[in-house]
C-alpha cells in the first residue's frame, strides 16, 4: 500500500500543483498553533518523521546519535527531488572542492547551509522554528532548494531542551501569567540550559568533551557546510541580533567571511525591516574562542553565525518585558523563522560564489607556522591525537633530531631535540586553519573585550613540549605503538604514574578490588628507576583475587599499560616495597556538593569526569540536604564552584571541620575557596590588591567598559612552580602551565603546602589586565592545610574547566588517592 502511494505521488507530483500540498504544518500536526505550547523533543521528532514520510524525495532523515538521555540526535536534509537524489554526489563534490577528497568535483553550484537549533535547552524558541522553517521551505520557498541544500539539526540539545519544557509545561499557569515574578519565569537549579552532564554545548565544538558534540562533528566534518546558524535567545529586553559579529574576530577569519555576514545581515534587515522589527548587529558577540557554533565553523571555511532572540528560559509563553511588551513565544519563533529562511535564501542567491570562495580558505600555504612538533609522555599525546582525530587533522611522525621556532616552555626562539615518536602537525592540510587556532602559542586578540576564555594552545592544555616552527619539519607517517608484552608470574608490577590513562588504569584495579601501593620516594628497582606515585601491585598484596595474573594482564592490555615486572621486594636504590615509604592506595568514597549554591558547570565536569572518564564512583550531596548528611560515611568531599554564603552557616563549618580533624578531606575548588579563606581555623588569605586607594576615576562614562578590561583576567595561560614532592604533584615535573580563569588571589599558605603557585606573573598566552596582573606575583594555584587527621585542599584554577585542561586533571586524582592517605575503614 505504502508503494502504491510513493509511487502515485511521483506520478502525480509533476502533473498537479506539488506533493507538497500533502505535508502538514506543525499547527496541524501537533493540533495546537505553533506557539501556544512548548512541544516535547519526541513530538519534533514525528514531525520530522511525518514530513520525510510524506516526501521522501525531498527530506531525508539521519540519526547520527543518543543523547546520555538516550534522545534522539538527527538532521533533516531538505532540497529539490534532483540534488536529494544525488546527495552523495553533493557532498563528495562539496570535499573535493577544498582537497578534504582527493579528485575534480563535477559541479559545485549547490549551496550547503547547516541551521542548528537550540544548543541551549532553555532557549526554546528555536526547535519550534526549526518545525515552521522546514515547512516553509517545502511550501512557501521550495524556489530555494533549486541549488541549496539545507541540513536542520532541529535540537542539539535534546535533554536540556525537554528539561526545561517538562518543567515549564507542569509549572506553568493557563493561561499563561505575564509576571516575570511568576514561578513559571524561574527556573530552577540547573536550569535546561545545559546537557546531561550540565556541559554548555556552546562552549564544546573544539574540545567535543560531550557526546552530542563528538556524534554532530563525525557529519559535520563528512559535509563541511557553506554556512552555519547556531539559534540562540538572550534576555527579554532585548530584540533581535544577528550577523555581522562583534570585535575580535580571529585573524585566520577572512575577507570574504567578514564580507558575507555582512550581506547576510542585510538581507535579514530587509525582512526586518519590512515588518518593523527591532534588531542590532556587530555588538556582543565576538568571533575568537574556538569552541562555539560561530567560530568552530568559521574556521572550517563556513560563515558561521549566531543569532540571538530575546527570550531565554525565563520568558515562557510570554512574559511583560521593560518596555511593556508582552513578549511571546509565537513571535520569538515567527523572528527565528524569518532569520532562518532568510538565510537559505541569500545563500541559494549567491551558490556559486560561496562554493568558490569556500574552495579559497582551504589554501593554507601562507599561515607563519608551516609545522608544530610536539613531544612528551606517550598517554598525553595519544589524547591529543584523540582531539585531533575529531577534526579530522592529520598528523604524523618527526623525522628530524632537532626543531627550531617558538619553544612553548620558555615562550622564547629555541631548540628542542626530538626522536621519531615526537608528533608533527603541518599547517598545509585542509584542516590547516583550524591547526593554527588549536596549536598557535598566542592568538592574536585585536580587541580584550571578548565574550570568553582567550587562550587555549593545547600543547599547554596537553602538557606536551612544543615547537612552532616557519619552516616544515620533515615527517613520515604515524608508526603504530607496540604491543605489550604478556605479564608472567613473579613477585610484583610496577606502572609509571603521570598520565589521566594511568589514572584509569588505577580506578578499573580498585574497582576489580585489587590491593595497589604508590611510592612516595623514587626508587629502583629491575635496572629501572621509577617516579613518585608509580604504582606497585605484588603478587603478595592479591592473593584474594584468583588468577591474579592473568586478570591483571587483561586488565593492563584493555589500558594499554605498560607494566615492569620486578621480581623482588630488595630494590636496587631504596626504598624496598615493604617500606613505609611505598604505602597502600586507600579505596576513597567520595561525596560531592551540587544543587543550589554549587555551579551547575562546576558540579557537571566532576560529575562527568568521574563517571566517564575515571570511572569512579562519587555521590552526589545536594546542598539542602547538607546538614542532614552523616559526613562519616565518606572520605572526601569535593566543593565545586560556587556560592556557599547560605550552606556553609556556623553549625554546618563546624560539622565541616570536625570531620576534617578526624581524618576527612575537603576538596575546595575555584570559588569554593571564599568559603574557608581568612575564617577562624584556615590559613587560607585573600590576597588584596595592593593599591586600593581611592582615585577619583575620571574614565569617561563611555569608556568605562574598556577601561575596566585592566582589571580582567580572561582564560589566560601562566607557568606555575611545582613541589613536585608533594602527593599532589606526583607525576608533575618543576613546572605547570595553568589555565587562569579569572583574578581571585590567594597568599602562599604560610601553615601548609603550597604545592604549585606564581612565582611571577608572565602571560605565555592570552589576556590579562595590567592591574588585575600585579596582584599575582607569589599566590597559591594548588594547596593543602592540614587540620586534625584530615586534609583540606585548595585549587585556586579548576582544572575540569570545561573538561579541555587534559594535563591538569591529575592534581585532582593525586588529591583523592595520594594526599594524607588515610586508611582508616568507614
Ligand atoms: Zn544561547
Amino acid at each position: 500500500m505504502q508503494k502504491l502511494v510513493i509511487v502515485l505521488l511521483v506520478v502525480f507530483g509533476g502533473l498537479t500543483f506539488t506533493s507538497a500540498q500533502n505535508i502538514q504544518s506543525p499547527s496541524e500536526f501537533l493540533g495546537y498553533e505553533i506557539g501556544t505550547q512548548f512541544s516535547r523533543h519526541h513530538q519534533v521528532v514525528d514531525y520530522y518523521k511525518s514530513v520525510a514520510n510524506t516526501l521522501p524525495n525531498q527530506v531525508k532523515l539521519e540519526e547520527y546519535g543518543k543523547t546520555n538521555e538516550r534522545r534522539s540526535l538527527f538532521l533533516a536534509y531538505i532540497s529539490s527531488e534532483a540534488n536529494i537524489k544525488n546527495l552523495e554526489t553533493i557532498r563528495e563534490n562539496n570535499l573535493k572542492n577544498t582537497g578534504i577528497l582527493e579528485g575534480t568535483p563535477t559541479s559545485t553550484d549547490i549551496a550547503i547551509v547547516w541551521l542548528s537549533y537550540n544548543v541551549h535547552g532553555n532557549e526554546a524558541s528555536s526547535t519550534e522554528a526549526s518545525m515552521l522553517t522546514l515547512y516553509k521551505l517545502l511550501t512557501e520557498r521550495k524556489d530555494l532548494l533549486e541549488n541549496t541544500v539545507v541540513i536542520i539539526d532541529p535540537c542539539i540539545n535534546p535533554d536540556g531542551r525537554d528539561r526545561y519544557v517538562n518543567w515549564y509545561n507542569e509549572t506553568a499557569s493557563q493561561p499563561y501569567d505575564i509576571d516575570r515574578k511568576a514561578s513559571e519565569h524561574n527556573e530552577p537549579w540547573p536550569g535546561g540550559r545545559p546537557n546531561h552532564y550540565l556541559f554548555d554545548l556552546n562552549r564544546d565544538w573544539a574540545w567535543a568533551t560531550q557526546v552530542e558534540t563528538q556524534t554532530r562533528l563525525e557529519v559535520y566534518n563528512k559535509w563541511m557546510p557553506h554556512i552555519h546558524v547556531d539559534f540562540h535567545e538572550q534576555g527579554i529586553n532585548e530584540p533581535y541580533y544577528f550577523a555581522p559579529a562583534a570585535e575580535p574576530f580571529h585573524e585566520i577569519i577572512s575577507d570574504w567571511q567578514r564580507d558575507f555576514q555582512t550581506e547576510i545581515g542585510k538581507n535579514h534587515a530587509k525582512h526586518f525591516d519590512a515588518e518593523g522589527w527591532l534588531f542590532f548587529t556587530r555588538e556582543r558577540f565576538d568571533l575568537f574562542y574556538p569552541s562555539y557554533g560561530d567560530t568552530y565553523p568559521t574556521y572550517m571555511g563556513a560563515i558561521g553565525m549566531t543569532y540571538e532572540q530575546g527570550g531565554h528560559g525565563m520568558a515562557g509563553l510570554g512574559i511583560l518585558n521593560d518596555e511593556g511588551h508582552v513578549l511571546t513565544l509565537i513571535e520569538r519563533l515567527t523572528h527565528h523563522t524569518t532569520a532562518g529562511l532568510s538565510t537559505v535564501e541569500i545563500a541559494s542567491k549567491n551558490a556559486k560564489q560561496l562554493n568558490i570562495e569556500f574552495a579559497k580558505f582551504f589554501n593554507n600555504s601562507n599561515l607563519k607556522y608551516k609545522s608544530y612538533v610536539v613531544k612528551g609522555n606517550a598517554d598525553k599525546l595519544k589524547s591529543l591525537k584523540v582531539l585531533l582525530n575529531k577534526h579530522d587533522i592529520t598528523f604524523e611522525n618527526s623525522n628530524a633530531s632537532k626543531v627550531t621556532g617558538y619553544n612553548y616552555a620558555t615562550g622564547q626562539q629555541g631548540s628542542m631535540s626530538i626522536t621519531s615518536d615526537a608528533m608533527v602537525v603541518h599547517t598545509n592540510q585542509p584542516k590547516g586553519k583550524m591547526v593554527k587556532v588549536l596549536f598557535e602559542p598566542n592568538a592574536k586578540l585585536t580587541d580584550s573585550l571578548t565574550y570568553d576564555i582567550t587562550a587555549w594552545s593545547v600543547p599547554y592544555a596537553y602538557g606536551l613540549d612544543a615547537i612552532a616552527s616557519s619552516t616544515k619539519v620533515s615527517s613520515s607517517k604515524l608508526m603504530e605503538r607496540k604491543a605489550l608484552q604478556t605479564l608472567t608470574d613473579t613477585y610484583g608490577y610496577v606502572s609509571k604514574w603521570n598520565s589521566l590513562e594511568d589514572a584509569q588504569f588505577l580506578a578499573e584495579l580498585l574497582k576489580e578490588n585489587f590491593r595497589v601501593r604508590f611510592t612516595e620516594k623514587p626508587f629502583t628497582s629491575a635496572g629501572n628507576k621509577f617516579e613518585r606515585g608509580s604504582l606497585i601491585i605484588t603478587k603478595g598484596d592479591n592473593q584474594h583475587i584468583e588468577k591474579f595474573v592473568a586478570k591483571l594482564n587483561t586488565i593492563a592490555q584493555n589500558h594499554v599499560q605498560p607494566l615492569t615486572q620486578i621480581n623482588t621486594g630488595f630494590s636496587q636504590k631504596t626504598p624496598d616495597i615493604g617500606s613505609p615509604d611505598i604505602k597502600l592506595v586507600n579505596k576513597q568514597k567520595i561525596a560531592v556538593l551540587s544543587g543550589k549554591g554549587t555551579s551547575s558547570l562546576s558540579y557537571g565536569e566532576i560529575w562527568h569526569f568521574f563517571e566517564q572518564q575515571l570511572n569512579y564512583p562519587i555521590t552526589s550531596i545536594n546542598t539542602d540536604n547538607f546538614s542532614r548528611t552523616n559526613l562519616d560515611k565518606f572520605n572526601v568531599l569535593i566543593i565545586p564552584n560556587g556560592y556557599y554564603g547560605s550552606v556553609l552557616t556556623d553549625d554546618n563549618m563546624k560539622k565541616l571541620k570536625d570531620w576534617a580533624r578526624s581524618g576527612g578531606k575537603v576538596i575546595a575548588i575555584d570559588g569554593a575557596l571564599r568559603s574557608f579563606a581568612g575564617k577562624d581555623g584556615f590559613s587560607l588569605k585573600v590576597k588584596d590588591s595592593e593599591d586600593d586607594e581611592k582615585k577619583e576615576n575620571l574614565t569617561a562614562y563611555a569608556d568605562r567598559e574598556r577601561e575596566n578590561s585592566n582589571n580582567f583576567i580572561t582564560g589566560a595561560i601562566f607557568k606555575t612552580k611545582v613541589d613536585k614532592t608533594h602527593p599532589m604533584a606526583f607525576g608533575y615535573g618543576d613546572d605547570y602551565f595553568t589555565l587562569k580563569l579569572g583574578t581571585s588571589a590567594y597568599s602562599l599558605l604560610e601553615s601548609g603546602y603550597n604545592v604549585a603557585h606564581l612565582d611571577n606573573a608572565k602571560v605565555y598566552s592570552g589576556f590579562a589586565g595590567k592591574e588585575a596582573l600585579k596582584n599575582l606575583d607569589q599566590t597559591l594555584v594548588f594547596g593543602e592545610e592540614r587540620m586534625g587527621s584530615g586534609s583540606f585542599i585548595y585549587m585556586v584554577d579548576n582544572t575540569l574547566f570545561r573538561s579541555f585542561w587534559e594535563n591538569g586533571k591529575l592534581f585532582l586524582v593525586n588529591s583523592i588517592f595520594f594526599v594524607n592517605n588515610n586508611a582508616y575503614e568507614l
